[in-house]
């Protein structure tokens, strides 16, 4: 059963907030960490490339099939390299993600993720056809070889195996076909997948045979990656989840639809969080507790309580409805690099499409009066403009100036068209857009064709 509409602690929200405690928010995004954290990459990669050089004796080189044996090697140490830094892309680096928000980390995950499977596959050929032909044998007979008689090989072409299987589940045309969780699990295989990989590398790898000292490199750098991702992805989150005890207090309705939960949770004045921020929230209940899901903080906190407003899309999102107040969360994040400290210029336009309100809202909030917002809502009917009365009180509070836009794209017209005509100043402000993807991508290239520089474009995509 839903709550009533306003009850006293949704009433606190109501409010444009708030004492904001500077030390409460985010910290701010270093972006010389970010270039410093390429130039390591980098510099991985040459390092990479000249131990494989440096440790192939010319002789080998020359002999029957050496040509192969160190090409294959080559794409081995390459493709496993970039295999890590596949992991270190995804494993919510604090530093990283509040440069690149966890939109732009995933799209370089993804623009970085066929590279270690394709160098990996035509390894694995390369080398099988370079050992065959050491041993004047078939490469079908080599193949049969490895298996039986090399050590740690069959766990390598297992893993070799789940590689390709994780990687064909990422592209596009099959991913969107298939139910996300699926897609999660598969792609989960990947961990496996490196594990299955390591020792061979060490056992027959020209590279790390009989090179001590590279062994312990190379182990180092595995067993920094592997703590890394166990850092941020389970110990960060598990460490956080228990100091702040959150569960739910209540859930009601904002709009058909559309449901606010508010949490109630300890030491919430010490959570560093911006506005525009999100969590991956993990409610501890029946059919649940195994899945996290995104959801934005959609109004600073207000210590005890944390808020955020939910659409029904799926099955999570529906469940969220019918949370029990007294239901345990658990926590990753705060994510996300859509807030107030990443703007360049003074003055912003905030864009809203349906629940991408939950971010800018939340943006607004911490935006100081200089900033004179001019705030774009859309939503295909006027039910669906959910805190409405929130948005409008914390504009005035600030000065700025709120455009509703009801109706389809038809009838209110593209991003390029509302953009020009209700922000002169375009190219002086930062744009801040959320919502669903084609609505996002819509108001970025009308912005960017605008004028507007790429880094002064702040969004995050709710749904792709
Ligand atoms: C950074 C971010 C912040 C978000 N904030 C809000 C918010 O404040 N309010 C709100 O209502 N919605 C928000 N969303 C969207 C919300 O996460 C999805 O609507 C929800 O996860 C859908 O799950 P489902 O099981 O209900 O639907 P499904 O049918 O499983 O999924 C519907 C679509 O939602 C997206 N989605 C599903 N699971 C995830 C996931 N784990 N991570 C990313 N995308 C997913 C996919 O595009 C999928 O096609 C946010 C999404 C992101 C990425």
């Amino acid at each position: 059963m839903l709550a009533p509409m306003a009850t006293t602690v949704s009433e606190r929200f109501r409010t444009g907030s708030s004492r904001r405690v500077p030390s409460r928010a985010a910290p701010p995004p270093r972006v010389g960490i970010g270039r410093a954290a390429v130039v390591v990459g980098v510099l991985g990669l040459v390092a990479v490339v000249v131990l494989g050089v440096t440790s192939e004796a010319s002789a080998d080189l020359h002999a029957r099939g050496g040509v192969a044996m160190f090409l294959g090697g080559m794409l081995g140490l390459v493709g496993m390299y970039l295999a890590l830094v596949q992991l270190l892309l995804i494993s919510r680096i604090p530093h990283l993600e509040r440069i690149l928000g966890q939109d732009g980390l995933v799209r370089w995950h993804r623009r970085v993720g066929p590279w270690p499977i394709v160098l990996l596959s035509a390894h694995a050929i390369v080398i099988t056809i370079g050992f065959a032909q050491t041993a004047r044998t078939g490469v079908l007979h080599e193949l049969g070889d490895f298996l039986s008689a090399y050590p740690d090989m069959l766990a390598a072409v297992v893993g070799l195996g789940l590689m390709l299987m994780a990687g064909v589940a990422s592209v596009g045309a099959l991913r969107r076909r298939m139910r996300r969780e699926t897609w999660w699990v598969l792609h989960l295989y990947m961990y496996l997948a490196l594990a299955l990989s390591f020792a061979h590398v060490l056992a027959l790898g020209p590279t790390f045979v009989g090179h001590p000292f590279t062994q312990v490199v190379w182990a180092l750098v595995w067993a920094s990656t592997a703590g890394v991702v166990l850092t941020y992805r389970f110990a960060l989150p598990v460490a956080r989840s228990l100091r702040h005890r959150l569960r739910v207090a209540e859930v009601h309705q904002e709009a058909p639809g559309i449901v606010s939960v508010i949490c109630t949770g300890r030491h919430l004045d010490r959570l560093r969080i911006s506005g525009g921020q999100f969590f991956a929230w993990r409610f501890l209940a029946r059919g649940l507790w195994w899945q996290a899901h995104p959801y934005t903080v959609s109004a600073l906190p207000r210590p005890p309580y944390l808020r955020i407003t939910v659409r029904k899309l799926g099955d999570h999102s529906a469940a969220v409805s019918r949370l029990r107040p007294g239901t345990r969360i658990a926590i990753e994040g705060p994510y996300g690099a859509v807030t107030s400290e990443a703007r360049l210029h003074e003055k912003v336009v905030l864009v809203a499409g349906g629940i991408g309100i939950t971010s800018i809202r939340a943006v607004l909030e911490d935006l100081p009066k200089k900033a004179q917002p001019i705030v774009i809502v859309r939503a295909p009917e006027e039910s669906q403009l959910v805190l409405r009365e929130e948005m409008a009180a914390l504009v005035r509070k600030v000065g700025g100036t709120l455009h509703e836009l009801v109706g389809t794209r038809a009838s209110t017209g593209g991003a390029r068209k509302f953009l020009r005509q209700l922000v002169p100043d375009l190219a002086q402000r930062d744009v801040y857009v959320c919502g669903p993807e084609g609505f996002v991508h819509d108001v970025v290239d009308a912005a960017r064709a605008l004028g507007v520089h790429r880094r002064c474009v702040h969004y995050e995509v709710y749904q792709w």
